[in-house]
């Protein structure tokens, strides 16, 4: 395959891209290289990055001390079982993750992407459970509207709609759900904002696990961002019905909600916290899910005395030192004022939105711009669009949103606003 179109027509017909169909008539950008905010075109034609690749490329792409990082472990060992072996960049990471997350998480287990942290997250709980003689407790319960991730346990975490349980009822595990909270990020919760929530927990106690939700933002599931006090209050209800709380930071962890967890907005603490995206700054694929040490040591001490989950490729040293490098260029940034300035920019490069016909509303939290539309966008005609503005925006259903790198600077960041505005003006209203 010797021309750019050999091998994009090859890729049309035979790669799977997330939630796409083989041969699908949608626009497939191929990229050839990456730096700083900017994406290349196989074409030649450069584009903004408002995506960071999903949460991810915090500190943008083709990072000079994120390579140097890989590039030295590569050269020392790329990979090695973690069964039974054991290598300094996966203790470092974990005493290091420990020490950033709030306060009473005390152990690691390195997975290979977030919805498997999700799996082990889900596992623990029912494998701890089970050691504390209440092996019932093995349902979990959530809020509409989430995403948690794409294999089978996460899944069925998802909104059912948005998730498409029907497809998979057959398999699927029946997991309970109340409405996602409707009191608004930065409000109280007006009366009894978690009373669905207490009414489920009162009923069915006995036989649930864990309460699983993404602190503060819903992702994937809706670019929705709710109230601390709704978080709050999840944590108190999960503590006098003994149930563990789960908290998924996997898209908001490291700073993009302004806070470096988002769950820190709420001042509460999780039993299990899952983690992953921008853990190692967009380089390579690796997650982890954190516990207690009263969970660890349940589990370590209970029958069979060990924890049921173990990937091939668990802890590979090349992420655990991309890892360590991304937190440390994080740490050593000035990421709070970054991610306000970001704020700021966003609300102002947004507000013209909240004019047009076509919007129902915009919402802004630290590095998150969203602007929800009346109806569905259109990709054939949007996604066009956006690459002819000089920016790499990717809506789903009615959300266009913005999360850029947190390096971009001013005027790309007035770029990446402008064009929103201008894209979402010639919508059909
Ligand atoms: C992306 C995401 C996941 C799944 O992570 P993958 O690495 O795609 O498996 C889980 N939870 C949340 C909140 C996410 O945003």
């Amino acid at each position: 395959m010797t021309e750019n179109s050999d091998w994009i027509d090859y890729d049309k017909h035979h790669v799977w891209h997330p939630y796409s169909a083989i041969g699908a008539d949608l626009p497939v950008y191929p990229v050839v290289s990456a730096n700083g905010v900017r994406l290349k075109l196989a074409d030649g034609r450069e584009l903004i990055d408002g995506m960071s690749s999903w949460w991810c490329a915090i500190h943008g792409y083709n990072h000079p001390e994120m390579t140097r990082a890989i590039q030295h472990q590569l050269e020392t060992m790329a990979h090695v079982m973690f069964g039974g072996l054991t290598h300094q960049p996966a203790a470092e990471l974990a005493k290091k993750l420990i020490e950033i997350t709030p306060a009473p998480l005390q152990s690691v287990f390195f997975a290979d992407s977030g919805s498997v942290a999700v799996e082990v997250a889900m596992k623990m709980a029912i494998q701890y459970w089970h050691d504390k003689h209440q092996p019932d407790k093995q349902r979990f319960l959530t809020i509409r509207k989430g995403y948690h991730g794409d294999t089978f346990g996460a899944m069925s975490l998802c909104d059912p709609d948005t998730g498409m349980h029907h497809l998979f009822s057959g398999i699927l595990q029946q997991q309970l759900f109340v409405e996602a909270p409707s009191c608004y990020f930065g409000h109280p919760c007006k009366g009894d904002g978690a009373k669905a929530l207490r009414k489920k927990l009162k009923k069915h106690h006995q036989h649930i696990a864990a309460v699983v939700l993404e602190p503060i933002v819903q992702g994937t599931g809706g670019m929705r961002f709710y109230s601390a006090e709704y978080l709050k209050e999840v944590r108190r209800l999960c503590d006098q019905y003994g149930v563990l709380l789960i908290l998924d930071e996997i898209a908001t962890g490291f700073g993009r909600t302004g806070k470096l967890f988002a769950c820190e907005h709420a001042d509460v603490t999780a039993d299990i916290m899952c983690v992953g995206k921008s853990l190692t700054g967009g380089t390579m694929s690796l997650a982890a899910t954190l516990t207690t040490e009263e969970i660890s040591n349940t589990i370590s001490q209970g029958n069979p005395g060990l924890f049921m989950h173990g990937p091939t490729f668990m802890a590979n040293p090349l992420a655990c030192s991309a890892a360590l490098a991304s937190l440390q260029l994080l740490l050593n940034s000035p990421w709070q004022e970054r991610i306000k300035t970001i704020e700021k920019s966003l609300q102002q490069g947004l507000a013209p939105c909240r004019e047009l016909p076509q919007v129902e509303e915009v919402r802004v939290l630290g590095a998150i711009g969203v602007v929800e539309m009346k109806k569905p966008v259109d990709m054939r005609q949007i996604q066009p669009d956006f690459v002819d503005a000089g920016v790499w925006v990717r809506p789903f259903g009615k959300l266009v949103y913005l999360m850029p790198p947190f390096i971009i600077g001013e005027e790309d960041l007035n770029t990446l606003t402008s064009a929103v505005v201008r894209v979402v003006e010639k919508c059909p209203i």
